[in-house]
């Protein structure tokens, strides 16, 4: 495999959907266990750190490089069913390539960020969760591993699991280190009693080694399923439709519930025009100052009908009616209403992209907090009161009724953006005091990695850094 010198041919290498931009020294484009071996001889004997690379879609500059060499693993893109039925997949097989596969199967895999062009490997790296919160490390069974000494783990779930003092690794040696009771404000790189080691090494975004491959588990596509988007005319309408519905009585079959503010909306009507997927919906209802998306799934077609009228019901006792419904029950139109989540984050990007025109090095600003489910509608307020003082411009999506909304902020200017950091760094100090999470499904990256630890106590920082030091001691791993 060649190693190919950082050109102007590679620039695309040096960002991701953060927009920010890094430096590398290198890149190269694995296609086998062996060649990605190469890489890290070659990076050991040239003394370059590694960032690997899925297909940069993240929005934290995770895959950003610092200098180094860059390890593209799109080339790592086998898939195929196997018995049982589990997917075997390298970890540059896409989405887009995994969906197709089972298309005509009666098997789907349930983690989605969304981005149809991520990778395995780069959701693995994230532990990336989207639109129905399912995490991607959840149904990771085997886990083909690229360690900093060149070697390759094969690990089964269930064989390596942390105890009080640390995990047994698949080498013959031994993780000696504190284990916590929870990963606290970060997605990643604590060590968790009881935590399989396939879910330690999931959102560590490729600083202790790179996935190769997986063995992935598959679920039993639902026989019907529901899509309904309900438009309201305020936010505390919105939040007790997610409420109503997540304890109504077949609140079991609800496998999505999103929720999208006024900003959202407005945005996506603003991109109508240049937009396909929105080009195939009608238009939002007047006076909608806020909706909610959710989507009922099971085999009894009556059930699950029984538990559509429920929610119409919950809806029509909130002064919703019929015209500001869509209801839908076709896999194809679902998917249309799915696309709307993906669309939000997608147009925020376009506007910062316009902004950074006149203002250049605008880079992505967006908060990934995970509060106490009951304290939904306090954390919203919250953060509706934080953008309306300081000014700032942002959009709010995100799982409702589980206190995971994203901010999407807007900023025009490095001042704006400055306010607006002030606020994620208190929306976080908040989220940190409840016992919540700061970074929650798309990684710290190089965008919140320094406000991330600002909350993580000074005894799980030391062990990141003994644990970074035990599996990685020469640093060859950014
Ligand atoms: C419009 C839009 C919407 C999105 N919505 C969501 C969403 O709902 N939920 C969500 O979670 N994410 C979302 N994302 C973010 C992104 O798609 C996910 O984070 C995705 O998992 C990244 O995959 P990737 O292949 O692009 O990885 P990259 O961006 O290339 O890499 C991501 C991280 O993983 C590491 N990495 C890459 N490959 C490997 C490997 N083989 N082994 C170890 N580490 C590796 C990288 O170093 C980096 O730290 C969205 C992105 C966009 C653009």
């Amino acid at each position: 495999m060649k190693i190919e010198a950082m050109t102007e041919k590679y620039e695309r290498w040096l960002g991701d959907e953060s927009r920010i931009r890094g430096r590398a020294d290198a890149v190269c484009f694995p296609e086998s266990f062996e060649e990605a071996r190469e890489a890290v001889s070659h990076a050991r004997r040239a003394g370059l750190h590694i960032t690997p690379q899925g297909a940069r879609t993240g929005l934290t500059g995770g895959a950003v490089p610092e200098g180094g060499l860059v390890v593209d693993c799109q080339g790592l893109k086998d898939l195929e069913l196997r018995e049982g039925p589990v997917l075997y997949a390298g970890a540059g097989a896409t989405l887009t390539q995994l969906h197709a596969l089972l298309l005509k199967e009666p098997w789907v895999f349930p983690p989605n960020p969304t981005e149809e062009s991520a990778t395995l490997g780069g959701m693995f790296g994230c532990n990336a969760m989207g639109i129905d919160g399912q995490r991607t490390a959840s149904w990771v069974r085997k886990l083909w591993w690229l360690t900093a000494a060149g070697e390759v783990w094969e690990i089964g779930r269930g064989s390596y699991v942390f105890d009080d003092s640390g995990c047994a690794l698949p080498d013959g040696g031994r993780l000696s280190c504190e284990t916590f009771e929870s990963s606290g404000v970060l997605n990643g790189l604590v060590t968790v009693k009881q935590m399989d080691l396939i879910d330690f090494l999931a959102g560590t975004e490729g600083q202790l080694g790179m996935a190769l491959a997986f063995e992935l588990e598959l679920a039993k596509k639902p026989d019907c399923d529901w899509g309904v988007l309900y438009f309201l005319p305020t936010d505390p309408a919105a939040m007790a439709l997610c409420r109503a519905v997540a304890q109504a009585e077949n609140s079991g079959s609800v496998t999505v519930m999103e929720y999208y503010d006024r900003a959202a909306l407005s945005l996506l009507s603003e991109g109508r025009h240049n937009t396909a997927a929105l080009q195939e919906l009608p238009e939002f209802p007047q006076g909608a100052g806020a909706a909610v998306y959710v989507e009922l799934a099971g085999d009894d077609p009556d059930a699950l009908e029984g538990a559509l009228f429920e929610q119409l019901d919950i809806f029509e006792g909130l002064g919703g009616s019929e015209e500001q419904t869509w209801a839908a029950s076709e896999r194809y139109e679902i998917d249309r209403f799915r696309k709307l989540r993906h669309v939000v984050p997608e147009l925020a990007n376009g506007k910062t992209d316009s902004f950074s025109q006149a203002v250049p090095g605008l880079t992505r600003l967006s908060s990934d907090l995970k509060g106490p489910a009951e304290k939904a509608e306090d954390y919203l307020e919250m953060y509706r009161g934080g953008i309306a003082q300081s000014g700032a411009h942002a959009v709010i999506y995100g799982a409702a009724a589980q206190n995971r909304f994203h901010v999407n902020f807007l900023p025009e200017t490095p001042e704006e953006r400055a306010k607006c950091e002030v606020l994620m760094a208190e929306w976080a100090a908040r989220a940190a005091a409840d016992r919540g999470q700061i970074i929650t499904e798309n990684g710290a990256g190089l965008l919140k990695r320094e406000l991330a630890l600002r909350f993580v106590p000074e005894a799980v920082k030391r062990q990141i850094k003994a644990v970074k030091e035990a599996f990685d001691p020469e640093g060859v791993f950014k």
